[in-house]
């Protein structure tokens, strides 16, 4: 059900050992450079340096699946690692060097976080052709796994839980000036009421990879159109070949706000619609219709307004924290609007 995949190349040696951080700071100071640039970008190259693995450091021990980004490895590198391996194959020549670029700044930007609700980074290859981030392993499974496929629901108390710590993780990247830009039930990892999110960031690098794909700029990934928030669709226009979508803090919150109507109802917001009547309908605003799903009045009041049409409306992830934290205990407690077999999903 998934969308196309690519396809990698499962070469996982580290290649011969180039220099080619050095030579691209090389190229990038040139004698204009004052000391001090010089200074800065030596500090750059040793610090990139430090989160450099060689793939051959690292023991693969099997797929964990395929997504956007390219194949997920199981691996070993001081404890279980996940690697996902980045697909350049598509790209031409000429955009290598940009992709490059995008993912070193993104590497830039990853190492920056540690907040008890992100996956750890861990280091990056940064070898050509072999680009790849090695994360912590997450435990348990995905909400998106939890929902969609063994249909466990979770009581309001767990969601009034799952919602707060997801807040708490986007948080902290918005306050770090990180737009996390794909948050979605499959890149939330839940285990034993513990949440881990993952893939923020990566996006750019995604996309660059992805554009050079003949006949493909049209595709839109299944399950991906409902956490595009209204301004963001307006960029997907037919015939438009890189839309550069105008992502923003207010687009993280409208994406958290499906995630939240996931854990709600344990399905997606205009399920078995065509794209075409999805982009419509959020385009003009209209809402799926929450008169379908027992909950609490401030429990909707939340999802709606992480889904308002203007982005300005919808509240940072700070206000979404303190909501959260104030929803009365005894009605989380006392309203059960699903029953919750969630017991049994611990074991994973
Ligand atoms: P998607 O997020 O669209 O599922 P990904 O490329 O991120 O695609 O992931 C591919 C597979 O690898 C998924 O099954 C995902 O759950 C798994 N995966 C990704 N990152 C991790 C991780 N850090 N720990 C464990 N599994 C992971
Ligand atoms: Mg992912």
């Amino acid at each position: 059900t998934d969308s196309e995949k690519t396809v990698v190349s499962g070469n996982s040696n580290s290649g011969s050992a180039s220099t080619d951080s050095e030579k691209t700071m090389a190229h990038r100071i040139n004698s204009q450079d004052s000391q001090v640039g010089f200074q800065r970008a030596a500090q750059s190259v040793l610090s990139s340096r430090e989160w450099d693995i060689p793939l051959n450091e690292v023991n693969l021990e099997g797929k964990l699946g395929e997504g956007q980004f390219g194949v997920v490895y199981r691996g070993n590198w001081h404890g279980a690692v996940a690697v996902k391996m980045l697909n350049m194959e598509s790209a031409s020549h000429r955009r290598r060097s940009e992709i490059m670029a995008t993912f070193k700044q993104e590497v830039a930007i990853f190492r920056k976080t540690r907040h008890e609700n992100l996956v750890l980074f861990m280091g990056a290859c940064v070898k050509p052709p072999n680009l790849a981030i090695v994360t912590s392993l997450c435990k348990g499974i995905t909400l998106y796994r939890h929902l969609h496929l063994r249909g466990d629901k979770f009581n309001l108390s767990k969601i009034a839980s799952i919602a707060l710590q997801v807040c708490l993780g986007m948080g902290y990247l918005h306050a770090r000036g990180i737009l996390h830009k794909d948050l979605k039930t499959k890149n939330i990892f839940y285990e034993n009421g513990k949440i881990v999110i993952t893939d923020f960031g990566l996006f750019s690098v995604v996309k660059l990879c992805q554009d050079g794909r003949k006949g493909n700029y049209l595709t839109i990934p299944h399950g991906w159109l409902c956490y595009l928030a209204p301004e963001l669709l307006k960029d997907l226009r037919p015939g438009v070949e890189h839309p550069d979508l105008s992502f923003s803090t207010r687009s993280d919150v409208y994406a958290f706000g499906t995630v939240f109507f996931e854990l709600l109802t344990g399905t997606w917001p205009f399920r078995r619609q065509p794209p075409e009547s999805v982009i419509y309908q959020v385009s003009k605003g209209i809402k799926p219709s929450l008169a379908n799903f027992q909950s609490t009045v401030d429990f909707k009041e939340i999802l709606m307004s992480c889904w308002a049409f203007q982005a300005h409306d919808r509240p940072d992830f700070a206000r979404l924290q303190m909501h959260l934290l104030r929803l009365p205990k005894r009605k989380l407690t006392r309203c059960p609007s699903q029953p919750s077999n969630l017991a049994r999903s611990t074991e994973s």
